[in-house]
């Protein structure tokens, strides 16, 4: 049976070793609020659409949506979800203020 690597660290982990497996969504925050500037909506859609079609899909996809995932050692897993971006303010925001963060 193969090792792992944490991801973090570089540690080896063997098979009897607990491991664990980080997963970021990303996703852009959306409030269902359309920004406008003509005040006239099928003039939006349509510039909106001529925008989408010189757009790489695969570049758009990533804009909004990206799933990423690592491998760590518990070490390394406890010191991510005490404080995953080393920031200073670790202020976490609930499951509520989706959608509501401008
Ligand atoms: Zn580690």
């Amino acid at each position: 049976m193969g090792h792992f690597i944490c991801q973090c660290c570089e540690k080896e982990l063997h098979h009897d070793d607990p491991r664990y497996i980080i997963e970021i969504k990303s996703f852009a925050d959306f409030d269902g609020h359309f920004e406008g500037n003509t005040g006239n909506i099928d003039c939006e859609i349509v510039n909106l659409l001529k925008q989408i079609e010189d757009i790489d899909i695969q570049a758009l996809e990533n804009d909004v949506y990206k799933n990423i995932s690592f491998m760590l050692c518990k070490e390394c897993r406890d010191r991510f979800v005490r404080n995953p971006f080393q920031a200073y303010n670790n202020y976490q925001y609930t499951e509520e203020a989706k959608g509501t963060i401008h």
